[in-house]
């Protein structure tokens, strides 16, 4: 009661952003170490030399670094910056940044500003705490962070200082992946390589860099700050580990693009223009399904910024949203029995001379090869789907993956009907088709318009082509999309290997006989792979038959998915294109398998402590009132129904009973084996915390309302 007072005795102040006063120019990348700003602060030739390593991906020499360091710190300087930071992105999923001061001592007694080009490329984190998987214990603790050029340098602003932040790779000192940046790095030059074989048998011999493109749409929640505060579970866990549904649930569906509260859209106002300054280009944004829920979503950028800028996005929102006075929340299901936040990450592959490779195009030859594009997704996503699963698993995306919520855990690819017939038509239709063989012949007919329109999609398939991309969705709110775009690439890098070698076999370099051989490939790719196309409802039991038919994996959990990482297949995969090697791969596997066992034992604990300190003593107050003025009635000759007593004190008895059945679970002996480990957490000790779980809110519904000591669901999800 007390919150609410807080919440609604809550005024913002508000700020708003307007482009009559601040025009869009000044405000874009305002904050950013962009190009437009480095052409008019750099030499000439320092200039012409590191745009050559942005766009070619040239080799940057000590001189030039120099140069770009000194116009860097001056920039920053004028900007208000007083430390520079190398930010990494750890096997945690979340950001890191070392900082440094800008200020070093002259040796004479005064202090100089001085920032190096050695200063710039390259650092020493004390990052020894950070999760590697093993792969730094066993040589030495050092890891170095380095420069990616690629990505932009750009100033944080923060009431208590400024920054000057470097995105950098963070490796060993041998050269391996210690995160989750290099892998991208490397996965977007395995899939140039490839595309440009595809685009050469297409007569574009220009070799424009093909680039994967990302824009992540990201779902979130808003509680008011002194909800949060109030509840254990969200402040440590990020969700909620009891609470009863609230009576006016999403059924009402009246959130989802309704009328934005004010204080929620301030928020957004000051965290785009945020983002905005930081060069992030956030386009969408409206209110989600759930109460409380909301979504927003920038342009797409080329794969590697776009991840960078994806973890900034998030931090900016948990930022922004602590000024309001509210907290977002990022985690996948914050609240039971309310919809849970996805990341939605469209995903394609285009360079500056071709645009987006898939794009269906105008013509036949344009058709033919968004075909082949599209048939490379199709074969990669087939073969690897088990990889799509596994890079998306966590313990907290498992309560949307396999639980009866969007999407599936069985990966499939929705075309739509028009895409899907098209392919039927190649292959000159299945067993029992209406549709003759040859009916649509590669590079002489033309393609029927394919809707690129949001209606006609198809919300519950974890893959979805939408007209120009691909879009999968099952990635959660809290994930890093490097994992994600790391297996899209490498998967894809693949099939355009598989289908260049094979095209250039069967043609012989002869460019006339291209489209017959593509109809051939493309009638043997949805022969072997088409299995996994799928356009009806996800959800429907009547598809986990049809799917297990179809011989497609349904990794309902973290424990059942991450072990694809250490198959033969996947190991293979990573290896030949030189994206993670076997070490590396390993190393993301134990850590990923520890972070799982870590936040369920954070969870275990939590719930414990809820349990035993806020839920038990409420309730046995109540029973204590329930059976004094029981005690007194009678005393006094009147009637007492013990109903609600009765059920007080079986409820009591079993809460009781749950704890202590939740901590025998805990009493498993120590492992070294952390699947295993993993396994018990999910097959023993999530059950048992559930059913703590829901003895609390069987009590929440009796308890009187003045002694249940947390905010409920009704409470904290209508956001004002
Ligand atoms: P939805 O209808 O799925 O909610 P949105 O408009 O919210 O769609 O988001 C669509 C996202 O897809 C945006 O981030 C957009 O920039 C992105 N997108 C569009 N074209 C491409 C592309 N070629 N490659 C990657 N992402 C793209
Ligand atoms: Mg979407």
């Amino acid at each position: 009661a007390a919150a609410i007072a807080a919440v609604t005795g809550y005024s913002p102040s508000p700020s708003p952003m307007n482009f009559k006063d601040t025009p869009t120019g000044e405000l874009f990348n305002a904050n950013v170490f962009s190009k437009a700003v480095m052409k008019q602060r750099l030499p000439k030739p320092v200039f012409a030399t590191l745009s050559r390593t942005i766009d070619a991906g040239e080799k940057l020499d000590c001189s030039t670094a120099d140069a770009v360091a000194s116009a860097m710190k001056d920039w920053a300087i004028e900007k208000g910056a007083t430390h520079y930071a190398h930010v990494f992105y750890p096997l945690t999923g979340f950001t890191a940044e070392k900082h440094d001061s800008f200020l070093s001592p002259d040796g004479e007694g005064g202090a100089l500003a001085e920032f190096s080009g050695k200063q710039l490329i390259q650092g020493e984190p004390d990052g020894s705490s950070f999760p590697t998987g093993g792969i730094r214990v066993t040589f030495e603790a050092r890891g170095y962070t380095i420069w990616d050029v690629t990505s932009p340098a750009y100033i944080m602003e923060n009431p208590n200082g400024t920054t000057l932040c470097i995105p950098t790779a963070f490796v060993s000192w041998t050269g391996e992946a210690l995160d989750k940046k290099t892998p991208v790095l490397r996965s977007m030059q395995a899939l140039n390589i490839q595309a440009q074989r595809i685009l050469k048998l297409f007569g574009h011999t220009d070799g424009a860099m093909v680039s994967s493109t990302a824009g992540p749409e990201q779902e979130y929640f808003l509680v008011d700050r002194n909800f949060y505060f109030a509840r254990p579970d969200l402040l440590n866990a990020g969700r909620t580990l009891m609470g009863a549904p609230p009576p006016k649930g999403q059924e009402f569906d009246d959130h989802y693009f309704g009328a934005i509260p004010d204080r929620v859209l301030a928020f957004m106002l000051e965290s785009e223009r945020e983002l905005f300054k930081l060069g992030i280009p956030v386009k969408t944004r409206h209110n989600e399904v759930a109460p409380g829920q909301f979504e927003i979503a920038p342009m797409f950028e080329f794969a590697n910024i776009a991840t960078d800028h994806q973890q900034l996005l998030m931090t900016t929102l948990k930022r922004t949203a602590e000024k309001y006075g509210m907290a977002c929340l990022m985690h996948e299901k914050p609240f039971a029995g309310v919809n849970g936040s996805g990341k939605h990450v469209n995903w394609s592959m285009g360079s500056a001379t071709q645009g987006n490779l898939m794009d269906p195009g105008d013509t036949p030859h344009e058709n033919a090869q968004f075909l082949l594009f599209c048939a490379a997704v199709i074969r990669g996503v087939h073969k690897f789907q088990g990889l799509l699963r596994a890079v998306v698993a966590s313990a907290s995306n498992d309560h949307r993956l396999g639980a009866n919520e969007a999407p599936p855990a069985i990966i499939s690819i929705f075309l739509g009907d028009q895409l899907t017939d098209v392919f039927e038509q190649i292959k000159g239709g299945g067993a029992n088709s209406s549709i003759p063989k040859g009916t649509l012949t590669v590079g002489v007919d033309v393609l029927p318009p394919l809707p690129k329109d949001a209606g006609d999609r198809n919300r519950t398939s974890p893959f979805a082509f939408t007209g120009n991309r691909f879009e999968f969705r099952a990635v959660g709110s809290n994930q890093s999309i490097a994992g994600p775009l790391v297996a899209m690439n490498t998967i894809v890098a693949d099939s355009l290997d598989y289908c260049a070698t094979r095209l250039e076999e069967a043609t012989g370099g002869d460019p006339s006989k291209l489209h017959g051989e593509l109809q051939k490939l493309l009638t043997e790719i949805i022969n072997e792979h088409g299995a996994v196309v799928f356009n009806g409802d996800g959800y429907s039991d009547a598809w986990h038959e049809e799917a297990e038919k179809r011989g497609l994996l349904n990794l309902k959990t973290t424990t059942d998915a991450l072990p694809v990482l250490q198959s033969e297949e996947v190991k293979e995969l990573f290896g030949k294109y030189a994206v993670l090697s076997e070490r590396e791969l390993s190393s993301r596997l134990d850590t990923y398998l520890e972070q799982y066992c870590n936040s369920i034992s954070v969870e275990v604990k939590l719930t414990l402590e809820m349990a035993r300190t806020m839920i038990f003593p409420a309730a046995i107050r109540y029973q204590n009132e329930l059976a004094s003025t029981c005690a007194n009635l009678k005393m006094l000759g009147y009637e007492f129904d013990t109903d609600t007593l009765d059920t007080m004190t079986s409820l009591v008895k079993a809460l009781q009973d749950s704890i202590a059945e939740l901590e025998a679970t805990l009493e498993e002996p120590e492992t070294d084996d952390l699947l295993a480990e993993a396994s018990n957490y999910c097959h023993v000790v999530l059950p048992a915390m559930g059913k703590v779980r829901s003895i609390a809110d069987k009590l929440e519904a009796v308890v009187a309302d003045d002694l249940w000591p947390l905010p409920t669901y009704q409470e904290m999800l209508f956001i004002k």
